[in-house]
């Protein structure tokens, strides 16, 4: 299936590792070129050098945390700078710490709304106005299961991530007319170091071990195992591609089913 992806450039925010890892490659597979941004240079860097070794895309990369909006801005223009335009952005970040509502902070609430909800502000306010220049782009918001249906213990995440659902919604209608499409993909349980962050915090409640915790998440699973992040990536690089053309203000969960929603 042709994608339409070829020499296209997308934005992948936190891709040294994960889901944001696979969308890169992935979308380096289809000839995309890359701008990529983390907090950790060397593992930011390894990840652009298998884009390049094996698929022989240019890649610009940048080292900084999503939540500080100056940097984000100045990261969009300098990749418009470099490649001169920007078709495609995906936003994604680290989630907020496991927690029972009587354990958070304050300060957790605060971090938590600047990483899940403020950096997508900044990222659509930075690219949106270069995709409008063009008439053509993807604005791909990575999220979690939890927009739908509150995890257990992640009061975090289920509270400030639904906020996304009401900007993707509201961007997609004011944005359709310049032909750009928003969309958000939420993943359920993947097989990175996300999860294995939620296992030991689990393992200090429970005294559950990392692999007895995924299999017991595993069994509420219809497809009875974790995803793995290229099977997150696929989908994203479906709604990036010219397959999606008439898909916006979507939400789609990557979850082998566990959402038991209609
Ligand atoms: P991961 O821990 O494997 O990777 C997170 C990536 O984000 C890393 O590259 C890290 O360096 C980067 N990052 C973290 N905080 C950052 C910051 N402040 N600024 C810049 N980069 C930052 O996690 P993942 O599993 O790939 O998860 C990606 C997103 O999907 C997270 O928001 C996570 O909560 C969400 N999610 C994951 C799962 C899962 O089961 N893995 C399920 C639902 C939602």
């Amino acid at each position: 299936m042709e994608t339409g992806l070829r020499n296209r450039v997308a934005i992948i925010a936190a891709s040294s590792k994960g889901i944001g890892r696979a969308t890169a490659l992935a979308l380096a597979s289809e000839g995309t070129h890359l701008a990529l941004c983390a907090r950790n240079a060397n593992a930011l860097d390894q990840v652009a050098e298998e884009a390049r070794h094996l698929h022989g895309v240019e890649v610009y990369t940048e080292t900084f945390d999503v939540a500080e909006d100056d940097r984000v801005r100045q990261f969009a223009d300098a990749v418009h700078g470099r490649f001169g335009n920007i078709d495609i952005c995906v936003t994604n970040a680290g989630g907020p710490p496991a927690k029972s509502f009587a354990e958070t902070t304050m300060a957790e609430w605060d971090r938590a709304y600047q990483l899940n909800l403020r950096s997508i502000v900044s990222f659509a306010q930075a690219v949106l106005p270069y995709m409008q220049q063009r008439r053509w782009g993807r604005l791909i918001t990575i999220t979690s299961i939890a927009v739908k249906q509150p995890v257990p213990e992640l009061i975090l995440s289920n509270s400030v991530r639904t906020g996304v659902l009401g900007l993707v919604r509201s961007l997609a209608t004011q944005y359709g007319p310049d032909n750009i499409t928003i969309n958000n993909v939420g993943p359920g349980y993947t097989a990175t170091d996300r999860v294995k962050e939620l296992a030991q915090t689990n393992a200090q409640t429970s005294g559950r071990s990392a692999s007895e915790y995924e299999s017991e998440v595993a069994k509420d699973i219809p497809l009875g195992r974790l995803a793995k992040p290229e099977e997150v990536a696929d989908v994203i690089v479906w709604l990036a591609s010219e397959r999606a053309s008439y898909i916006t203000g979507q939400t789609i969960l990557v979850d082998g089913g566990l959402y038991r929603g209609l």
